[in-house]
């Protein structure tokens, strides 16, 4: 612990984001570049080394959170390192994209701002790239084992490096063009720059993981003859099957899933389009559905240039601070007010003349659409809803709307590859691939891990769930392991 007043003389400081309206005239992440470094030591300085680091056990991976914030704030920058990667393959990802539940179960945040510590992970982990201590780790020998990893996401990417290092020789299959999952063609490029994926794929490159990319296992590759040529199969293959919306005039044109816009934007972004079919340019677009991933269509048609944008949440708008008595400290909230990037720049620009604060609209519940003589939608009709869902009287309204995304989540592995159906694995009454405890799915050899199996959930889980199956995988195929398990199958964040 390097200062041991450091809580009470230094107040939070967040690296600083960019103006509204300088960031929404481009892609690129949001924060100031190279304002994080110059107020990082004295902000990883307010960590107490509090003596039982509820922050580490907040984090899936076990992040040793307390020893890194020492070492940033007594500026030894290789250990901080070492010290992160020991139990993240990849800290610049959940750096960027952590909801951080590290934070909301830090000890200072009993009664003051919690301790930094995503942007601390961040600041090392872009420290760590800038003075060359991140390398290849190729391993010393190699075992003979061959393992696929179905999927390129961070849980395939996690379980690949680890399984790699061990010394088993790992390919991993991709059915899209590039690699990276959700992080690729999902998560904007405002939230984290796709080149920390490239730089990350080329140090795995180097260790010896092999990649095959546009190859739909199922489709492209028989599931038996993915098993003949490996001793081992993880299937990685995230939870894509969206959820629909089932009202009068969902067949109008103009209605879209969200993870059908996403990709084209980031399609645009990687210069693989000039401009997205699906472009919001000049259009009432209205998001139904109120999380990230609502959040991420909206910062995306703001910077295309949308006319307007309004998001509709069907839950009652949340509180500002957490509800002490449902979810009390160190558990993370789930519902609590948060302004995203996105958000901000939403309420500075009133995208959304209707709603109050920020674009959102609140307790909304979409009733049906409306469209033209030439059958796009022109309209979305909404009423408001009580605590039980039930419309409370005289409250319809209706938004102009010429573009609806439809982001309301995920409910599982999607099947028309036929990748399922090919091994016959079995499924969870919920949709999700069955496994025991080790990970192991009901067919000798395949194992599962990462949204496939667990459900929708987080990078961090994913990275957590890719480091545990590849120690079950080499277990499987050595007899024992030494590589690391942060996490069981059934870990679940921590509730009262
Ligand atoms: C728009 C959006 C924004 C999000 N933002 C955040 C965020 O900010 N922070 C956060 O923590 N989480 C976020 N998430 C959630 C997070 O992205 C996921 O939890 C995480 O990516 C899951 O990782 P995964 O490796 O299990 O699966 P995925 O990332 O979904 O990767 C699965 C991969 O498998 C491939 N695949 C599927 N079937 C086959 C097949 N048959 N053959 C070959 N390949 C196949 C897919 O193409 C995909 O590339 C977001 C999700 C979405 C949709
Ligand atoms: S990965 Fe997420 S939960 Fe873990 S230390 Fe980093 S920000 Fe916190």
């Amino acid at each position: 612990m390097a200062d041991p007043k450091g809580f009470m003389t230094t107040p939070r400081q967040d690296w600083p984001r960019r103006p509204v309206e300088e960031r929404v005239r481009d892609w690129d992440e949001v924060y100031v570049p190279g304002a994080l470094l110059p107020i990082i030591g004295r902000q990883a300085g307010r960590c107490m080394d509090c003596g039982i680091p509820f922050c580490h056990d907040a984090c899936p991976l076990g992040n040793l959170v307390p020893e890194w914030n020492d070492l940033v704030s007594r500026d030894d920058w290789r250990a901080a390192s070492d010290r992160l990667h020991a139990t993240d393959n990849f800290p610049e990802f959940t750096g960027r994209l952590c909801p951080a539940p590290c934070e909301a179960g830090c000890v200072l945040a009993i009664n003051q701002p919690a301790v930094t510590i995503k942007n601390v992970e961040c600041a090392v982990a872009d420290r760590a790239w800038e003075e060359g201590f991140i390398r290849p780790h190729p391993p010393d020998r190699l075992s003979g084992r061959r393992v696929a990893v179905v999927g390129s996401g961070p849980a395939g990417l996690a379980a690949a490096q680890q399984l790699t290092r061990a010394g088993h020789t790992v390919v991993v299959y991709e059915r899209d063009d590039r690699i990276g999952g959700l992080m690729r063609y999902g998560i904007p490029g405002f939230k984290m720059e796709k080149h920390h994926l490239e730089r990350r794929i080329e140090q795995m490159r180097a260790e010896g993981t092999k990649f095959r990319t546009s190859t739909a296992v199922g489709r492209d590759l028989g599931a038996d003859e993915l098993r003949a040529r490996h001793d081992a199969v993880v299937i990685a293959t995230g939870a894509t099957a969206r959820r629909e919306l089932p009202v009068p005039g969902r067949e109008l044109a103009g209605i879209h899933q969200a993870m059908e816009y996403l990709p084209l934007a980031n399609r645009v972004c990687e210069g693989d389009l000039e401009i997205s079919p699906l472009s919001a340019a000049g259009k009432h677009v209205v998001i139904v559905g109120g999380g990230d991933t609502g959040a991420d269509c909206l910062g995306t048609a703001v910077r295309e240039g949308a006319a307007s944008v309004t998001q509709l949440d069907i839950h009652a708008q949340p509180r500002a601070g957490r509800d002490e008595e449902a979810e009390p400290w160190p558990t993370c909230p789930t519902r609590i007010y948060r302004l995203s990037a996105a958000h901000e720049e939403a309420r500075d620009l009133r995208t959304a003349p209707v709603a109050d604060a920020d674009a959102r609209l609140f307790a909304a519940s979409t009733l049906r659409f409306t469209g033209d003589a030439d059958g796009r939608v022109r309209s979305l009709h909404l009423v408001e809803v009580d605590a039980r869902r039930r419309p409370v009287p005289g409250t319809g309204r209706t938004l102009p709307a010429d573009l609806v995304l439809l982001a309301l989540g995920f409910s599982g592995p999607d099947r028309e590859d036929g990748l399922i159906d090919q091994l016959g694995l079995e499924l969870e009454p919920r949709g999700t691939i069955a496994r025991d405890a080790r990970f192991a799915t009901n067919v000798p050899g395949v194992f599962a891990a990462g949204d496939a199996a667990r459900g929708q959930s987080l990078i961090v889980w994913a990275i957590a769930e890719g480091r545990a199956v590849a120690a079950a995988v080499d277990r499987h195929l050595t007899g024992r392991s030494r590589l690391p398990a942060p996490i069981g199958p059934y870990d679940r964040p921590m509730t009262v």
